[in-house]
């Protein structure tokens, strides 16, 4: 803003410093120094001339005048008149004297006004300047009608003249001056006027190249300078133009340049960051690595240690600080060293491995690492070095193996406990698996089921003593098969003798028992097992141990083998005998509970349950079951005539009779009393009405003898129903029966009688 002021004053006002005015004046100045000159120089002398010849004129006339009146008074030689002529000429105060000569050239009259001053002859006789250009001298001829009469010498005083010079010079100089003056002012405002144009175009130039290119020579005229103003202006709309758009490619760029300078920045600064950061983790891993635990080692390619931290010191008991530079080969035997170069040869691939490594240190100790290798390059992709990362696992080794061998132990144990433990659940279930059997023949399967699981190599035989018998029978026999004895005495077996098991395992030293002598083909271990129970024998189990195998084992691993088995196998013997017990006792019971005891027959209840089952049967197989009812005809009489004993024989007789008329699968039951019934299941009417006519006349035919008494003419009324024609339940076939029965009776009985039709 400043500036622009300063320039708009220098519009108008221009400083010195605006050359092109000076240089205007410059050139203007010379002519006004020429004028001024030829002014102060020209104008006195030309005053000069001008007076002096003025005064020459005036001399010349009033010498005319001055000649014609003196020109008698010469003649007449009239001092007097030419006194007063000359009297009268000294009125002009020019004239400074007056000679007169006459003809003869002498002076007849002379006026002099000053008397300082003598004039020579020669000086009074010319017309010129004398006495120093004092005085303005005219000698001019007096005549009178044209004839000369004397001379005459005007002198003219020069001093008012040169007064006057003096005074004009002095203000010719004085207008000199002014004139130079107002010429200066004149020409510099001339020079203003001229030179405004271009100012104005200076000025906007300067404004322009000072960077407001707002500025516009404001120049008007139609002359040159206007036209290049106008031009300019153009040029600058184009440059303003141009420099509009270089402006916003400039903010463009200046803003690029000040985003790029700001993600630069940015970038520098993440550098920064990051380069401190990574110097901050550089330091710290490198003091991790000097801590660590683990060693830390570089080698190069030939396996020289290039870094080594105090762990890996450690390791290589390096207390000196002594081991960069030294080659890993010194530490390794000569198996681990090309191990050592196998893993280079994979480094230098590009792989990682971790691998386990002996050392064998300079005092002989030996050390095992896991060494965990990396590969480095370098950033053209040479291989430069390995890093691997040492941890000293000997005592880990040594504890590893240690722990391997307690974890065998262990898992030995554990695998004995767990087959321990499958053989006691095997033992348990075996026992479960007896509760439900309801024979002992059912019993020897699930002992042999068993026994081939838990003695899968070994053959068996199993005999069986019924109650108070002498004798041994075979009931099964595995994994056996030599010919066993059918059939023992209770004598041919050494542990029957002395009760208790008896294991031949060395054959030389131990007794073989007689019964084996057949059975035994190698010389593998025989246990001879008793089954007791409270003191009674059950059975005999015997043992073959390890059969199947062609070649016998060695006789300690034998020995082992039974020692263990020995164990197992007596539990399995005890709990057979247990179960076996068990089962005789239980069927005994059940004997008991469903067997009449006088006659050996089914009781009532067994009837129930049995003819119940039968039904049930018989209808899901749309079959039939036929139900005889018999009763001894007056059997009370038979007590009364033979006795109680022998109606108890009559009935067990009886009862024999019946079981052998039926088939095995048909029941025969004691009711109670003299009555029996006999279930025949599948069997249809028709032939239940045959069979029980065939009892009826089997019984009719029987001839006892009770104690030398023949007991004859017994008869038997019989019942017959059937399933589905006289019911649906038992009750109802029973009571069909038993209402039959009562119709034979009523009819006379010895007779077989069929139950009614339902409905009839
Ligand atoms: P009926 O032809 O009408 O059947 O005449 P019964 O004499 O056979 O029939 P009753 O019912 O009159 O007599 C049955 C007898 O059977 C009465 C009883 O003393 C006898 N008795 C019942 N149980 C036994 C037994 O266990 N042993 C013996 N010896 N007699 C028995
Ligand atoms: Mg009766
Ligand atoms: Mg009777």
């Amino acid at each position: 803003m400043a500036k622009t002021k300063t320039s708009s004053a220098d519009s108008i006002f221009p400083s010195w410093k605006n050359r092109i005015v000076l240089k205007f004046m410059l050139i203007s100045l010379p002519f006004l120094v020429l004028i001024s000159l030829s002014l102060l120089l020209v104008a006195p002398y030309w005053y000069h001339q001008h007076s002096l010849q003025a005064l020459q004129d005036k001399a010349r006339s009033i010498s005319q005048i001055a000649g014609y009146s003196l020109a008698p008074a010469i003649i007449f030689d009239d001092q007097e008149n030419i006194k007063e002529v000359l009297n009268s000429l000294t009125q002009s105060p020019e004239i400074d004297y007056i000679i007169v000569f006459d003809i003869k050239d002498k002076e007849i009259s002379r006026l002099q006004r000053s008397k300082a001053f003598q004039l020579s002859a020669e000086e009074i006789r010319k017309t010129g300047f004398v006495q120093n250009n004092q005085f303005w001298n005219l000698y001019t001829e007096i005549k009178q009608q044209g004839n000369l009469v004397g001379h005459l010498a005007l002198g003219f005083s020069l001093k008012e003249l040169q007064h006057q010079i003096y005074h004009i010079r002095k203000i010719i100089w004085i207008a000199s001056f002014f004139i130079f003056a107002l010429g200066l002012g004149i020409i510099y405002f001339l020079s203003l006027l001229i030179t405004r144009p271009l100012r104005y175009m200076t000025r906007a130039v300067t404004e322009i190249a000072a960077g407001n290119l707002e500025q516009r020579a404001e120049v008007k005229t139609s002359d040159e300078v206007g036209t290049l103003a106008r031009s300019f202006n153009s040029m600058v709309e184009q440059l303003h133009k141009t420099m509009d758009s270089l402006e916003e490619a400039r903010e463009n760029l200046e803003k690029k340049v000040e985003e790029r300078t700001l993600e630069l920045k940015q970038q520098v600064e993440e550098k920064e960051a990051i380069a401190k950061k990574l110097k901050e983790s550089e330091e710290l891993f490198r003091s991790m690595v000097e801590t660590l635990g683990e060693g830390v080692v570089i080698v190069d390619p030939q396996e020289n240690f290039i870094f080594v931290n105090q762990a890996a010191r450690r390791i290589f008991n390096d207390y000196e600080e002594k081991l960069e530079g030294r080659n890993l080969k010194e530490f390794t035997s000569p198996s681990q060293y090309e191990l050592i170069r196998q893993q280079t040869a994979r480094r230098k691939q590009g792989f990682r491995d971790v691998y386990d490594l002996e050392l064998t240190l300079e005092d002989g100790s030996q050390k095992t690492v896991i060494a965990n290798a990396a590969p480095r390059f370098d950033p053209d992709g040479n291989f430069i070095s390995i890093l691997a990362v040492m941890t000293d696992i000997t005592e880990r080794k040594k504890e590893e193996l240690a722990l391997t061998e307690a974890k065998q132990k262990l898992e030995k144990v554990i695998s004995e406990l767990e087959l321990r433990n499958e053989e006691n659940r095997l033992l348990v279930a075996m026992g479960d698996s007896f509760q439900l059997a309801n024979s002992e023949k059912e019993a020897v399967e699930i002992i042999k089921s068993y026994a081939l699981k838990l003695f899968p190599g070994d053959g068996f035989l199993l005999y069986s003593r019924q109650e108070q018998e002498k004798f041994l029978q075979l009931v099964a026999s595995w994994n056996h098969s030599l010919p066993a004895e059918g059939v023992i005495d209770l004598n041919d077996c050494w542990s029957l003798r002395k009760a208790s098991p008896n294991f031949f395992i060395d054959q030389e030293k131990d007794l073989l028992c007689p019964h084996l002598k057949t059975s035994v083909h190698t010389d593998n271990p025989v246990a001879c097992l008793p089954l007791y129970s409270s003191g009674e024998t059950l059975g005999l189990m015997v043992v073959f141990c390890c059969q199947g195998k062609e070649a016998r084992e060695p006789f300690e691993q034998l020995e082992a083998a039974m020692k263990v088995k020995k164990q197992l196998l007596l539990s399995f013997a005890q709990r057979v005998s247990m179960s076996l017990a068990n089962i005789r006792l239980r069927e005994s019971l059940r004997e008991q509970s469903i067997r009449d005891p006088l006659t050996g027959l089914y009781n009532r209840r067994y009837l129930e349950e049995t003819l119940e089952r039968e039904l049930f049967r018989a209808k899901r197989a749309g079959q039939q079951v036929a139900v005889i009812m018999l009763d001894i005809d007056y059997f009370k009489k038979i007590n009364d005539f033979y006795g109680h004993d022998a109606g108890d024989f009559v009935l067990q007789t009886i009862a024999q009779t019946l079981n052998k008329s039926v088939r095995a699968e048909d029941i025969v039951c004691r009711l109670g009393g003299e009555e029996f019934t006999v279930i025949l299941p599948t069997l249809p009417l028709e032939k239940a009405i045959a069979r029980a006519e065939l009892i009826c006349n089997s019984v009719r035919h029987l001839e006892i003898n009770f104690a030398g008494t023949l007991i004859r003419k017994i008869t038997i009324s019989a019942g017959v129903a059937a399933y589905p024609d006289h019911g649906e339940k038992w009750k109802e076939i029973i009571q069909a029966a038993d209402l039959a029965l009562l119709e034979a009776k009523n009819e006379g009985r010895d007779r077989v009688k069929v139950a009614r039709k339902l409905g009839s």
